[in-house]
């Protein structure tokens, strides 16, 4: 095992994926290649969803967050685990629904949704719009009298929370594009514009705090923020919140460094504090809704490349450079994250040498982790990069054009494309 079950050697010291040796499987589809355990996928699904309903009570939803990992067969296996999902874009929303996945489910999100986005949400029926601001407000609202129906809606409120994690994914923070701040006073004149406005029904609030937490404590104190200000509309308005989306964020074991998560765990421990918290606040329990991402699928996923060239700087450093980098894999560059790499075809032998690996753009940020540890690499070696189901594919860009690598997912020891690989005629279907 090397982070998780999924991972691990067989016995010709190949890394093996949900069994299947990567060797293999690089050989048979090239490189650069997203894989993905099934398994792993779903068993988070479960965990989510079975602990939502056991500490949250029957109606708790989780939703997938589905900008982490987004292609129609995800969209049917959240569909079959019984799952929402959370869309942002009209894209999302477009694959979601050729995937078949019931609209009624869908949370659409997104801090700037446009005229277009909102009327093609409402045309394939989308249960509920996550509201940012007054002026989409209005927008939803007038697009939902045209139509004659009321529109479900939550309200993103910003609680205003440091998760003490990286600035670049914190967003509960009041100075955010996301969503209306309770101390600016925003919050409370959304929520009182919503309840009086026709063609909407206001049922619940949103927040979401960041990612890749790994505390229960920036959690809770969302929960005691948002429970009091269910609590203040409560005694001004009168009016009864009946939904609480608390947002997505638990964090990754990416490497031996980091932490591994107990999920079901941190839901009761949630749960608990929520529960509390509603009773100290004397408001009804309300539904709640998850929104994971991250933790739902980046664990399943592993990316394959060739090594190139190996260039060893004397008294700097050690280059290893692979066939994709920023635009399969843009995190480094964006955020420095953090992964663990291996040589697939050598995996059992000691991780002794140390070098940067680089991809193979025009762009010396373009780099895929920076003082790793690995197996010594030559020309021709597969290096495979692990816990990379999340933020990758959905990231993937076509810079330097390069065509986006195909995934294959992998079920009970067999292997099955569910994207294909990108070919030169795709990256010029546009041209004119
Ligand atoms: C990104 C995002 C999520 C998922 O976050 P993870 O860290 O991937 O769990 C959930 N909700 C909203 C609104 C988001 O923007």
């Amino acid at each position: 095992m090397i982070l998780y079950k999924h991972f691990d050697t067989n016995d010709r010291g190949h890394l093996t994926v949900g069994g299947l040796d990567t060797v293999e499987l690089a050989k048979k589809y090239g490189t650069p290649l997203y894989l993905l355990d099934e398994a792993c996928i779903r068993e988070q699904c479960r965990t989510y969803i079975n602990s939502a309903r056991k500490y949250f009570g029957e109606d708790a939803l989780p939703l997938y967050a589905s900008k982490a990992l987004c292609f129609s067969e995800i969209y049917r296996i959240a569909a079959q685990e019984g799952m929402g999902v959370d869309c942002v874009s009209g894209g999302e929303l477009y694959t979601a629904k050729k995937a078949g996945f019931p609209a009624e489910r869908i949370y659409f999100h997104g801090n700037n949704k446009t005229d277009k986005d909102i009327s093609d949400a409402m045309d394939m029926g989308v249960g509920t719009f996550v509201v940012d601001n007054e002026e989409e407000l209005s927008a939803v609202s007038a697009m939902a009298q045209d139509r004659g129906i009321t529109q479900r809606i939550l309200l993103r409120i910003t609680p205003g929370i440091d998760p003490h994690t990286h600035k670049a994914i914190v967003t509960g923070n009041v100075d955010s594009k996301f969503g209306n701040a309770i101390v600016t006073g925003q919050a409370m004149s959304i929520v009182k514009k919503a309840i009086a406005t026709n063609g909407v029904c206001l049922v619940g609030l949103h927040c979401h705090i960041g990612s890749q937490i790994f505390d229960v404590e920036p959690f809770s104190d969302a929960a005691r923020i948002m429970t009091q200000f269910i609590a203040r509309i409560k005694d001004e308005c009168g009016y009864e919140i009946s939904e609480l989306n608390l947002g997505g964020g638990l964090g990754v074991k990416y490497t031996k460094y980091d932490r591994e998560v107990d999920y079901a765990q941190a839901i009761k421990d949630i749960s608990e504090i929520v529960h509390g918290l509603c009773r100290e606040n004397n408001i009804k329990m309300p539904r709640i809704i998850l929104e994971p991402g991250r933790s739902l699928v980046a664990a399943s996923g592993a990316t394959l490349y060739t090594v190139g060239s190996v260039k060893e700087i004397p008294e700097f450093r050690n280059y290893i450079s692979v066939d994709g980098g920023m635009p399969d894999n843009p995190r480094y560059a964006l955020y420095q994250s953090q992964y663990t790499a291996l040589i697939a075809n050598r995996a059992n032998e000691p991780a002794d040498y140390r070098a940067t690996i680089a991809g193979r753009c025009c762009e010396s940020g373009d780099l895929l982790g920076e003082n790793m540890e690995i197996q010594r690499a030559e020309r021709g070696d597969i290096l495979a990069v692990l816990v990379t189901g999340a933020y990758n594919y959905s990231m993937a860009s076509n810079y330097n054009r390069l065509p986006r690598p195909p995934v294959v997912m992998i079920k009970d020891g067999a292997d099955r494309l569910v994207v294909r690989r990108e070919t030169y005629e795709d990256i010029v279907r546009n041209d004119i």
